[in-house]
Parts: structure tokens; sequence; C-alpha cells
């Protein structure tokens, strides 16, 4: 497949994208092939995997020219391979983080995370989701790092960007056919522990991930800093507020998705911990308790990704900017401010610059503790900006 000379050069600063409207020529090429990728004069860049729907049309595999049969025989084993071994090498006090995340392991559009003795799977491109790829991860998964089965879990959204057939949630192995004991290994649920923190998790439940083990390290890191009164704003199933009730007094999360904060409760319960948590929009909450003059020790702000594109950056940090306001408002003196933000489209100095002009507006004085970015499971590649998405500044307000 023959690429304008943008997209080349943006392959050998050492990106792995190339959008559709870069392809020039052979984009008639089947669903999820496996292509060869060259300049306008001929000259070869490496082996793409190709989606004939998403804006990204190549996802650079290799920078050789390798067959398909190579590529599914021996290239993904390999990439799968060296996940594992990274992981093993830098992931500490836990049994559930992301074994492969996509481009950040060369493994575009295959992300696998492990909870305790379940793995679970999920496909983004056309390519991942044929036959043969499918087979050649889980042969490997299979072998290391031993699960007790294998589960797919669907982001429906994205299927139907890629023009996947839909698909449910499910057991991919072992096949139910194949195996006696199929039916006790195939329990979608298991227990996995962060830090020590115990979380249920459970394949088959319909939430889109069983957690944000992106944020593994940053709990940890926080719960070193908490101390009194916390609140725990976007808390999803707990993960932070589970961490803070090890250092605080009390603990209050809130979320506005009811199937999130059952889990949260059944969470707290497993640990043995008392923490309130409420059902609302964050955004409301925030301005009915600032107004109310609440004071808290400790506060965290993980909201979702409000830029899911470029030119929704300036609504995304008005969003950012009325959250950390209100928040810098409630903390008392020496107070922990924990704030995140998990799009990429944000960079880290909007971010900051976003925090700075509400410490401003605020009249406090804001110290950043700690820069922080993705647990060490979710690789940050230099070349490739989209895989350092994730912020989170811990501060201390004064
Ligand atoms: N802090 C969590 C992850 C948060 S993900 C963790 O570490 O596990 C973002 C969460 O924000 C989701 O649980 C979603 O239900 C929630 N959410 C989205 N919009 C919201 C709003 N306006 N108010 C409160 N919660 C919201």
């Amino acid at each position: 497949m023959t690429i304008s000379a943008r997209a080349a050069e943006r392959l050998r600063s050492g990106h792995v994208w190339v959008f559709k409207s870069d392809v020039v020529s052979g984009g008639g090429s089947p669903a999820g092939a496996v292509v060869d990728v060259a300049d306008e004069r001929g000259r070869p860049l490496g082996t793409a995997l190709y989606s004939n729907s998403s804006v990204i049309a190549l996802r650079l595999v290799s920078r050789e020219p390798l067959a398909a049969a190579e590529v599914v025989g021996r290239l993904v084993a390999e990439r799968l391979r060296a996940a594992i071994a990274y992981r093993e090498r830098l992931v500490r006090s836990t049994d559930a983080y992301r074994i492969a995340f996509s481009e950040a392991d060369g493994l575009p559009g295959l992300i696998v995370d492990r909870y305790n003795d379940l793995l679970a799977l999920q496909v983004t491109t056309q390519a991942f989701d044929r036959e043969e790829l499918r087979g050649a991860v889980v042969r490997e998964l299979v072998r290391v790092p031993g699960p007790r089965a294998i589960f797919e879990r669907v982001d429906a959204r994205i299927r139907a960007l890629e023009q996947l057939p839909p698909l449910h949630d499910r057991l991919i192995w072992p096949a139910a056919e194949r195996e006696t004991s199929a039916a006790e290994a195939a329990n979608p649920k298991t227990i996995f522990s962060l830090s020590g923190v115990r979380f249920r998790f459970d394949a088959l439940a319909g939430q889109k991930t069983g957690a944000f083990l992106d944020q593994r390290e940053n709990y940890a890191a926080l719960e070193r800093y908490a101390r009194g009164t916390a609140l725990d704003c976007f808390c999803y199933q707990g993960g932070f507020a589970l961490h803070l009730a090890r250092a605080c007094q009390s603990v209050t999360g809130v979320d506005s998705s009811r199937p999130a904060l059952e889990i949260a409760g059944q969470n707290a319960q497993l640990n043995s911990r008392e923490i309130e948590w409420i059902e609302a929009n964050a955004f409301d909450l925030l301005k009915d308790y600032a107004a109310a003059r609440r004071q808290y020790d400790t506060i965290v702000l993980d909201p979702p990704a409000f830029a899911k594109s470029r030119a929704s950056v300036p609504t995304a940090l008005r969003g950012y900017k009325e959250l950390n306001l209100r928040a810098l408002k409630m903390l008392g003196r020496g107070g922990i401010l924990a704030t995140c933000s998990c799009s990429h489209h944000v960079s880290e100095a909007d971010f900051v610059a976003m925090l700075a002009s509400a410490a401003a507006d605020s009249g406090r004085v804001v110290r950043v503790l700690e820069h922080r970015g993705a647990a060490l499971d979710h690789p940050a590649i230099a070349t490739i900006p989209e895989t350092s998405y994730l912020k989170c500044l811990i501060c201390c307000v004064s």
C-alpha cells in the first residue's frame, strides 16, 4: 500500500498510524489484511494491519517487510511474550494489570487485562478480530500466564466503527466442548487485589472494564498523603475511595452510575470498610457542597474523558476548571487534591495551566507534589503521544 509523503514522515519519526486520507493507492485490500507499506517512491516502510473503515487505515507492526504468515505465526507471539516479560519486571503489589496495551506493546488492536486467575481480552481492530490472530493470541496467553479462563469483553461502539459484527461478552477459553471441567473453569467471577485492597471482578457483568488499572499506582501514591475527611468524585467502583479508607477518618464516593456504586459497596464490604456512596452528578454535588461551605481534607477528581476530539478541548478545559475551582474552595488548609484527566487531547501542559487558572481564581496556593501518569503496565511510548493519555496531579493546597 502506498502512502503520502506526510504519512511516511510520520512513520519515520516513530509513530505507527497512517490515516485513511494519506493512503495513496492499494486501499482496496480486504478488511484486516496484513499489508506492505511504501512511500510514493516505492521505498518500503514496513508491514501494517489494515482497516477499511477506521480513519486510522494502517497501524504499523514492523519496520521490516513481513509476510502475513510471519505476522500471524511469529510476530504476535513474540510481542506478547515481550509484553508479559515487561510486566514481570515492572509490576508490583498486584495480581491485576494490563498484559498487552495495543500500540504501546506493538499489538495495535489488542488489549489483554489480567484479573487474578482470569484474563479479559478486547479486540479493537479488524485485523485482531480475524480468527488466525485470535488463535495466535490465545495460544500464547494460555501458556503464560496460565489463566483459569479467558473472556472477551466487547466495546460495541468500537466494533461498530470497525464495521465488525456485533458480539457479546463471552467465554473464549477453555472451549466448553473440549474441557470436561469447563463449566467450573468458566466461572466469570474472581477477586483481585491492588496494593492489598480487594476488588470484585465479573467478566460477564456488562460494565465496560473491570477496573481502571491505569490508576493503580496513583491510588497508592495518594494514600501516602491523604488524611482526614475525603471526597472521591467520579469514584466508579471505589478505586481511590477504598485506598483512602485506609488513611482517612471518613470517605465519601460520588458517581452517577448506580451499577458502579453497587459494586463499590460490595468492594467496601469485602475490605470491611465503611464508605458513604452517593449517586449524583458530581458537578451538581460539588456546586451544592461548595455553596453550603462543606470542607474536606482530601478530594479526588477523576472524571471521564471530556475531550473526545481536538475540537472539544476548550470545552473540556472549562469543565475541568469548574470542577477544580469548586474542589479548591472546599479544601481545608493543607488539604490534598488529586486531579486527573484521561483524555490524550488535553496535554499535561494544558492541564497544569487549567489548574493554575483555577488556583488563581480561588486565591489558594497550590503546590504540585507529584506529576503522575498511568501505571507502568500502560507503557507510554515517546514517539506515540497518544499512549501518554492519563494525567494525575497530586497537590497540597494552602
Ligand atoms: N476514579 C475511578 C474511575 C472513574 S471513571 C477509578 O479509579 O476507578 C469515570 C466515572 O465517572 C464513571 O464511573 C462514570 O459513571 C462517572 N461519571 C460520568 N459522568 C459523571 C457525572 N456527571 N457525575 C458523576 N459521575 C459521573
